[in-house]
């Protein structure tokens, strides 16, 4: 395995990275897009497609399947293969290679239906568009300005705190042992 210096010197700056999902990763895609990642996905692609965005786009191909893997690092096409089974090991493995960020920043976070960055929506615009107990509850809302999805910390975001944290921990052990445990 790769050390993180080497890493990053291979992909270029860390902020400019960008991925592509096999079909097997739905999950992991959006938990990277609300971390602001920026995740190409489709249930419905063929590998030889996979190989072809990542290449033209300069995309990163994220895979489970290790032939995929070993077809794209053989095209010259950069590529990570993950061993853990979880969305927090997935994501812990990822955020130790690429030295991402585990913590969610609204300010760049991605709609993750369409990897679109989302805008801040005003309370009073929200009104109307989401239930009325939710506008009386939270004065925070977010709106994708591709699919008009509107976002909320709501009562579900104890859970994604504490999956990021488990990650995070999970990713301390990365560093400590050099592997997945
Ligand atoms: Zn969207």
């Amino acid at each position: 395995m790769w050390s993180k210096l080497e890493a990053v010197v291979f992909f270029g700056e860390t902020d400019s990275l960008k991925f592509i999902a096999d079909g097997m990763l739905g999950k992991l895609t959006r938990w990277l897009r609300m971390l602001g990642q920026d995740v190409m996905y489709s249930n419905d692609m063929e590998d030889s497609q996979l190989l072809t965005i990542a290449r033209e786009e300069k995309r990163i191909l994220l895979t489970r399947d290790f032939e995929l893997y070993q077809r794209a690092v053989g095209n010259g096409i950069k590529s990570f293969y993950f061993q853990g089974e979880t969305s927090e090991e997935k994501l812990a493995e990822l955020a130790e290679r690429f030295n991402l960020p585990l913590e969610m920043d609204m300010a760049s976070s991605r709609c993750p239906k369409c990897n679109t960055v989302v805008k801040p929506l005003s309370a009073e615009k929200a009104a109307g568009k989401v239930q009325t107990n939710t506008v009386a509850h939270y004065k925070e809302f977010w709106q994708c300005p591709k699919c008009g999805q509107i976002y909320w910390q709501g009562a579900h975001w104890v859970k994604i705190r504490k999956t990021l944290r488990n990650a995070d921990e999970t990713r301390e052990k990365i560093k400590k042992e050099g592997k997945m445990i």
